[in-house]
């Protein structure tokens, strides 16, 4: 699914969770790494069992209530959100989501909870799935559109029929579920700007609450890839990519969307938006964190559309650097305001909160330090409930702040200048590249904020690139 990045990891010894104290969580991760064909697009973690077998459901059911229920031994988890990925979440079958809500409910992990959110892919939704988990409490769904043009959908071998999407729509709306996400892609090859108009027209007549639309990425190693290589495809022109995601502003701005984020838009809610745009000196404790991102560290500007931004979250650490894992000081932008239609659970990425990954490949992060399961299955079911992990990280200080400048720029709101303040010395040569970039109006300093121009939004990637 659009909001997973895949892993690349190298296996270190495991320095496993439970080494860190009791922490404060503000959110969970659940990984299910089923899907039942395998897009040509994705390199997240996520396997076809094959069919002459017995699937192994049973078992990852049983190895992720033993990871939750081990978890909860270690730390309180009280989380404000719950967001289930995959892989297809909704290809779990009903029983083992009953099982697996149930166990949830028991650890008080429901408690606190203000949003909680399943990925879903549109021709695996049922009716008695949709009950199943709006009755366990599971209160706002992503589904994976992607495209509703059958030829595009094709393009990326994705399998489902574009008629499913308001189909399972419907569905969410018996079961009481109004708050939804659509993933689109664009920039697909062979696509037109007006086909892309098409998709915008099928996906805000569903009213959804909020929109993901990424540009298409050739990841390294998937069939799409390979098919360019071979110049069976090719990926549209920057310019073509360019307008299309100028489109996507602007329309989506028409039709009510907030921008809050480089790639998501959430339905306005009430002026909300506006009263938690800010991200307040007092509010900003100071604790090193980070979030790996695919953002390119191109060297010079590139005249290009943002690349497929997403929290990069849980599933998805960097390479393994430290695993000391002893508490460090706090960097965390505040908690976010839940009132907005923005997913809560990426601005917990996208604000430097603590969160735990389960499941194969999940990757979890806390006060700075990060680190993820191994992506393999086998081993995930083998050594519950406490699953090899890999890729231990803790940047060092200069390049920490360097991720969370990435992280709030991400954002549209941007970074405050207090925090800038803060954390950016002035004879750092960063604030020297803030100050060019401010005079090419690439970046804006508002009263309060530092952010992206409406033109630096084009060059997002290459932007942050110069300031990590
Ligand atoms: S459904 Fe999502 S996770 Fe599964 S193969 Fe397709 S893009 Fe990858």
């Amino acid at each position: 699914m659009q909001e997973c990045t895949p892993p690349t990891p190298a296996i270190q010894a495991p320095t496993p969770p439970q080494q860190v104290g009791p922490q404060s969580i503000h959110s969970l991760y659940l990984h299910v790494p089923f899907c039942f064909h395998k897009c040509h697009y994705c390199d997240f973690y996520s396997l076809v069992e094959p069919k002459d077998k017995p699937d192994r459901q049973d078992q990852f059911t049983d190895a992720l209530i033993a990871e939750l229920n081990h978890l909860a031994n270690q730390h309180t988890l009280k989380p404000k959100t719950i967001f289930v990925g995959g892989g297809t979440p909704t290809l779990l079958r009903t029983n083992l989501w009953s099982r697996l809500l149930e166990s949830m409910q028991q650890l008080g992990l429901l408690d606190n909870l203000t949003e909680f959110t399943v990925e879903a892919n549109p021709e695996t939704v049922t009716p008695d799935l949709i009950h199943t988990l709006a009755a366990g409490g599971v209160n706002r769904i992503s589904l994976g559109a992607q495209s509703f043009n059958t030829d595009q959908l094709k393009t990326l071998e994705r399998w489902h029929d574009p008629d499913s999407v308001p189909k399972a729509v419907d569905m969410l709306a018996d079961a009481g579920i109004t708050n939804f996400n659509l993933d689109l892609i664009f920039a697909i090859p062979h696509q037109t700007l007006d086909q892309l108009d098409q998709d915008l027209d099928a996906a805000l007549a569903l009213n959804p609450t909020h929109l993901s639309c990424y540009s298409l990425i050739f990841e390294p190693n998937t069939p799409l890839t390979q098919k360019m290589k071979m110049g069976r495809i090719s990926p549209v022109g920057e310019e073509l990519e360019k307008q299309m995601y100028a489109h996507i502003i602007q329309r989506l701005d028409n039709e009510g969307f907030e921008h809050y984020e480089i790639s998501n838009w959430a339905r306005r809610n009430s002026g909300i938006e506006d009263q938690e745009s800010g991200i307040e000196e007092d509010q900003i404790s100071t604790s090193p964190n980070a979030v790996s991102e695919r953002s390119e560290a191109a060297g010079a500007l590139q005249n290009t559309a943002p690349s497929n931004p997403g929290p990069s979250p849980p599933n998805s650490a960097p390479s393994a650097q430290h695993s000391d894992l002893s508490p460090s000081p706090d960097t965390r932008h505040p908690i976010p305001d839940t009132r907005s239609l923005r997913c809560q659970h990426n601005m917990a990425y996208w604000t430097n909160q603590n969160w735990l990954g389960l499941g194969p490949a999940a990757a979890s992060h806390l006060n700075g330090k990060r680190w993820k399961n191994l992506p393999n299955l086998g081993k995930y079911i083998q050594h519950a409930p406490t699953p090899p992990t890999t890729d231990h990280e803790q940047l060092p200080p200069k390049q920490h702040i360097g991720e969370l400048i990435m992280l709030g720029l991400r954002l549209r709101q941007g970074l405050t200048l207090n925090w800038i303040n803060q954390h950016i010395p002035q004879n750092d040569p960063r604030q020297t590249t803030i100050n060019e970039l401010i005079d090419i109006h690439m970046l804006e300093r508002t009263h309060t904020h530092l952010r992206l121009t409406p033109q630096g939004l084009f060059l997002a990637d290459s932007i942050i690139a110069k300031l990590l």
